[in-house]
Order: structure tokens, then C-alpha cells, then sequence
């Protein structure tokens, strides 16, 4: 590998792939615990996780041979049929949750719509065809498909794509906007515990109780959308379950699969009538080799309490992003967040491109956020790794 190959695939990317991304002239070529290389050789210190999603970081092998394993038996047989790592995947999500069923998907964005169709559905099934709208937050994001799309609260994401029909946005955070909000056509609230793309800006202490105790006032449904909080991330499986507070139905994607592609809605009792067979599926949904591959995720999660882990080790990283934030005060605004998800707040005058560039020449991947640097590690990663990051991120910002 050198910087010719790297350029060589570079030009690739920019004769072939659609522009809707803007890499850095950077391909990677190979992954191992929380290291990156690239096509040149430069190793990088993965502190994002491809967006908290390698829950085990990169080439664990427990989900490597797990792959593997299931690869080499069948990998899809579409929901025409049972598949076995499938049907022990659903009862385990559904003993972590806390709820009644599991249906799959391959993405967020895809069990965001299920969970969608599943509320509207629920309200037609009893009659209640007026019940539809969705009380949704300013700020929040739920994905890119059309309906995801309607539910996300950012203009940066929605601009271009309208109408966008059926969805009230308020204030994150703010239970009086939510109760002026609600009316007789408004079947469910949808909320992230913790606004991941938004900035990582986690919900006030007691808004998500009361966000449940509304929705029972309303008759509507309260959904979580718990893809990029779900999964261990926060110190809890779910983000909701930190504050005691039980969904109607909730949403998982990205960390489930440990980087390979699986969604769900985990739904409670009461909605286990509103998709009868016909009304909503997907051909890939739940397919052999995604279940195998999430059912290791989960495996290595319980042995090795990554989950009560994300919890001391995001402690440890909220306290070295304090001080960083300290040295830097013209600079960093505060940090922020829960568990392993966790934030810089940038000044508004820093540009945040510049920052995060100064960080990659550090060694250091990391993303963006809502004006934010994000941490989204692998629940692997180790103290030693933490802080080896945060000297890197240190430097990086004395240089800026
Ligand atoms: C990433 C994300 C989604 C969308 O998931 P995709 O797999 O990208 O479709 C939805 N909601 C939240 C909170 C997310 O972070």
C-alpha cells in the first residue's frame, strides 16, 4: 500500500460515485479492535465507530466467525420461511427490551417507517382512521426515506424534499409545546432519549416520563427512536430504560449488527394486531447471516458486560472531555452526552471542518454532529485507547 494506490482509488471515487458524500482523499483498506489503515498505510485511532456502529470494533472474531459460520450454511430464505438465528435473535431482543414482538429491518431509516406504518395501522385497526399525525422534535433525526424524512426535524436534511405531510415539530425538551401540540389526530410521539446527529443533546432529567404520561393522557403511542442510543451505547441497553420509562414500541439499527446491515421495531402488547400478514415486509428483513451476526454482537455484549462497561468507560471519557474543554475554552464551548455517546460543542465561530481535519492528522477519526465533535467508540475500546484519543484531539486543538 502507498499514497499512489490511495490516489489511484481516490480518482476512482471521484469518476464513478455519486457526490452525495464529501470524503477526505482517505480510503480504508483494513480494520482491527479500534484501529484503522489506510490505502497509504497510516494507521488512524477509530473513535467513531462508522457511526456507532462497530459495537465490537473492527474484525472482532466472534462476528467474524459467526459470518462466516452462517455464511458457509444459508444466508436468506426471505420471510417465506423460519430462519433459526433469526427466531433466537427476536426473543433475545425481546427479553433486552422489554416488549412483546420484533419485527426487522436492514436499516434505520426502514424501522423508522415500520414503526410509522405500525402506528398509524394500529389506530386503523381500531377504527380510528383520523388518528395519524406524529408529534415529532425540532432538531431531531430519523433517517432519509420519505416518512423517516417527514419525522426528522432539521432543515438541512428536509429542504428540497417536500411535502413533507403529517408531522408536528416542537421544541426538544419542552413538555408544555408537546401537550399544545397534542389533539384527537395525533397517534404516536416520537423521540430519540438522546439527539444523536442533532449534537448529542440527551433529554432533559424527566422528559421522557412525561412524554409517556401525555401520550396516555392523549390516547396516543409514545416510539423511541433508540438506533443510535440502543444497544448498550448509553450504559443501558436502551436509552429509555435509564429513565425507567417503557415505549410503546422502539427502533434499533446501527449498533446491532456490529457493521453488518439489521434493523428492528421492538413492539409492545398492544400492537401486535395492527400489521397482519401482507400488510408490511421486506424481502432481506431478518435475513440467516444479519441475525447471526447481531446474535454474536449480543453474545460478546452480555460476556464481556460491554454494557455496564459503556457506563464506567463513558465516565472516564466525559471526565477527559471536560478537561479538554477547559484547556481549550475559546474553542469548546462544553462537552456533553451519556455512556459511550458523547460530545465537544464547538464555538460557533470554529470551523468545525477544520477542527475535525486537525483531529484526522492527529491520527484520530471522529464525526460531526450539530456543530459538535462526536464520540461514538466501539464498546471495546479500552481506558489506554480513550485517552491516548483524547491527547491526540488535545493537540489537534492547540494547533487549530
Ligand atoms: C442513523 C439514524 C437513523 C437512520 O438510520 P440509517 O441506518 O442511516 O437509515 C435514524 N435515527 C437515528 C436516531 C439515527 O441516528
Amino acid at each position: 500500500m502507498s499514497n499512489a494506490v490511495q490516489e489511484k482509488l481516490v480518482e476512482l471515487a471521484k469518476a464513478s460515485l455519486y457526490p452525495n458524500y464529501a470524503q477526505p482523499p482517505i480510503v480504508i483498506v483494513r480494520g482491527r479492535g479500534c484501529d484503522l489503515w489506510d490505502a497509504s498505510g497510516r494507521q488512524y485511532l477509530d473513535l467513531f465507530a462508522g457511526i456507532a456502529v462497530n459495537t465490537l470494533g473492527h474484525a472482532h472474531p466472534r462476528l467474524v466467525s459467526a459470518i462466516a459460520t452462517q455464511a458457509a450454511s444459508v444466508m436468506h430464505v426471505s420471510n417465506y420461511y423460519y430462519n433459526e438465528p433469526n427466531l433466537r435473535l427476536a426473543a433475545r431482543l425481546c427479553s433486552l427490551t422489554g416488549l412483546a414482538r420484533v419485527l426487522f429491518s436492514n436499516s434505520g431509516t426502514e424501522a423508522i417507517e415500520a414503526m410509522l406504518k405500525l402506528a398509524r395501522r394500529h389506530f386503523y385497526v381500531r377504527g380510528e382512521q383520523d388518528r395519524y399525525r406524529v408529534v415529532a422534535f425540532d432538531n431531531a433525526f430519523h433517517g432519509r426515506t420519505m416518512g423517516s424524512l417527514a419525522v426528522t426535524g432539521q432543515p438541512k436534511y428536509r429542504d428540497g424534499f417536500g411535502p413533507l405531510l403529517g408531522v408536528t415539530h416542537v421544541p426538544f425538551g419542552d413538555v408544555s409545546a408537546v401537550r399544545a401540540a397534542m389533539a384527537p389526530d395525533v397517534a404516536a410521539i416520537l423521540v430519540e432519549p438522546i439527539q444523536g446527529e442533532g449534537g448529542v443533546i440527551p433529554a432533559p432529567p424527566g422528559f421522557l416520563a412525561a412524554l409517556r404520561a401525555t401520550a396516555d393522557e392523549h390516547g396516543a403511542l409514545l416510539l423511541g427512536d433508540e438506533v443510535q442510543t440502543g444497544v448498550g451505547r448509553t450504559g443501558a441497553f436502551l436509552g429509555f430504560q435509564r429513565e425507567g420509562v417503557v415505549p410503546d414500541a422502539v427502533a434499533l439499527a446501527k449498533a446491532m449488527g456490529g457493521g453488518f446491515p439489521i434493523g428492528a421495531v421492538a413492539a409492545g402488547e398492544i400492537l401486535i394486531g395492527a400489521l397482519p400478514p401482507g400488510s408490511h415486509g421486506s424481502t432481506f428483513a431478518g435475513n440467516a447471516l444479519a441475525s447471526a451476526a447481531a446474535l454474536a454482537v449480543l453474545d460478546v455484549i452480555e460476556e464481556e458486560g460491554l454494557v455496564e462497561g459503556a457506563r464506567t468507560k463513558g465516565e472516564h471519557l466525559a471526565q477527559g472531555l471536560t478537561e479538554v474543554a477547559s484547556r481549550h475554552p475559546t474553542k469548546i464551548v462544553t462537552s456533553r452526552g451519556v455512556g459511550l455517546l458523547q460530545a465537544l460543542v464547538l464555538a460557533p465561530d470554529v470551523a468545525a471542518a477544520k477542527v475535525l481535519g486537525a483531529v484526522r492528522e492527529e491520527g484520530v477519526l471522529l464525526t460531526l454532529a450539530g456543530g459538535a465533535l462526536r464520540f461514538s467508540p466501539a464498546l471495546t475500546i479500552t481506558l489506554e485507547e480513550l485517552d491516548r484519543g483524547l491527547a491526540c484531539v488535545d493537540r489537534a486543538l492547540a494547533k487549530c
